[in-house]
């Protein structure tokens, strides 16, 4: 691969001389982007982000034995032996509610009625359900036996202080917050969410929103790569729409102060492709063409600590370079797990999928019966591939393609 800072070699309408293998860029990415510094959030803002310590619980929940049911604390022992035709009797002596306890003591002969979540009162060591009794004039009548312990939920059943209830790393689900709630923690550590400027460039392009009209296109890029940030834990600051002009560009690589710039357009060999010649001027080019397919004219390098994706402005290589390598920068900063977010299925090809040796490609495919049948490729610029697609799979470097009925590993296009 060419490593960082080889010396540059202006590509503009010559065409790529070498292209960086995808292995390589991964293995630059992952040397060179590490999880950004932790924040403390509030609980009710930490969903979805990823601690950047362990939580280790300070007490036990529940902080008490409490009752699983609705029914009646009593001493076990004293219904052994009962059932519908020899009912054993106890007198009721109060009640205890969630929060507010029995002050009193069970003893023999006895029993409180009890709530679902009450403390266990003193002496007992059961509940019966309350199904499994009657009462009367404060004589409960017991209908069968239940065993020391029955529907008593431990003190520490839950969480046991001093436990590690959560690793570093974890990607807080909702009830991940509910368990820390339930612990007493106000504010989580957390990875400070990458910050990514997104700028489109393109004479041809119209603001999101517009009417296609003469030879203009819509921007279809800014809106597919907001929500890709998004989904991979970045936030996202969408630019207004570039002109195909060095010096404007210039200034917008130049004034960007996020974590992360992703460059969507101008980044092939085409005469208007400022972005890989300004990139090494201001900073560092360390990749530019990939031997990828599609998404070749990918590109990647750092301004400072500043890292920049050239994203190609073809759609579906917009997607695939997204995916393979700002994803994973992005998903890298932000703490959680670099690999692609899809759900993978392995599964037979339908069809052949024709693949050059040297080359990843990235195949969409559509699912169907359990089988992956490949879209009929017809180019880079056909977005609607990636929507009439269930997922994709990906030809390693150096493989010639599968064969029909070979078994593959597809993404699915899950999120
Ligand atoms: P470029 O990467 O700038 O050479 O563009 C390659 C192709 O993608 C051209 O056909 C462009 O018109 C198209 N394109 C570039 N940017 C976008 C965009 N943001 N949305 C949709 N198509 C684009
Ligand atoms: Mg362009």
């Amino acid at each position: 691969m060419p490593p960082a800072g080889r010396d540059f070699f202006d590509v503009r309408m010559r065409g790529f001389r070498d292209r960086a293998e995808v292995k390589d860029v991964f293995r630059l990415i992952d040397e060179r982007v590490q999880a950004l510094e932790a924040e403390n959030v509030s609980l009710a803002a930490a969903g979805g982000r990823v601690l950047a310590t362990d939580v280790r619980s300070e007490v036990a929940v529940p902080g008490f034995d409490r009752s699983a049911m609705d029914g009646y604390a009593l001493v076990a022992e004293e219904t052994f032996g009962s059932g519908p035709y020899n009912p054993v009797e106890l007198r009721i002596i109060g009640s205890a509610m969630p929060g507010r306890p029995f002050p009193g003591t069970v003893a023999s002969g006895q029993a409180v009625r009890i709530m679902t979540g009450a403390p266990v009162p003193v002496g007992a060591d059961a509940v019966l359900p309350v199904e499994a009794a009657e009462e009367s004039a404060e004589i409960l009548r017991i209908g069968e036996a239940v065993a020391p312990g029955r529907h008593i939920s431990r003190r520490g059943e839950d969480v046991q202080a001093g436990q590690v209830v959560f690793g570093q790393g974890r990607a807080l689900r909702p009830q991940d917050l509910g368990v820390l709630a339930s612990i007493g923690v106000a504010t989580v550590a957390v990875i400070r969410q990458p910050r990514v400027d997104i700028v489109i460039s393109g004479d041809e392009l119209l603001p999101v929103g517009a009417k296609p009209e003469g030879w203009r296109i819509v921007d279809s890029n800014s809106v597919m790569l907001a929500a890709l940030v998004r989904r991979d834990g970045g936030e996202t600051n969408v630019l207004p729409l570039l002109p195909d002009r060095r010096e404007v560009l210039r200034e917008a690589m130049r004034q960007c102060t996020a974590d992360v710039l992703l460059l969507s357009g101008g980044s092939s060999v085409g005469q208007e492709d400022h972005a890989p010649t300004l990139l090494a001027e201001l900073g560092e080019l360390c990749v530019h063409g990939v031997a990828l397919r599609p998404a070749s004219p990918a590109g990647l390098g750092f301004i400072g600590t500043q890292l920049v994706f050239l994203l190609p402005g073809n759609p579906v290589s917009c997607l695939c370079a997204y995916d393979l390598f700002a994803g994973r920068a992005i998903r890298r900063l932000g703490g959680r797990n670099p690999e692609l977010p899809y759900r993978t299925e392995v599964m037979p090809l339908t069809a052949k999928i024709a693949s050059a040796v040297g080359r990843l490609d990235y195949a969409r495919v559509r699912v169907q019966n359990g089988h992956a049948e490949p879209l009929a490729i017809s180019g880079a610029s056909i977005l609607t591939t990636t929507t009439e697609a269930d997922g994709f799979v990906l030809v390693p470097a150096d493989s010639e393609g599968y064969p029909a009925g070979a078994t593959v590993t597809v993404y699915r296009y899950d999120r």
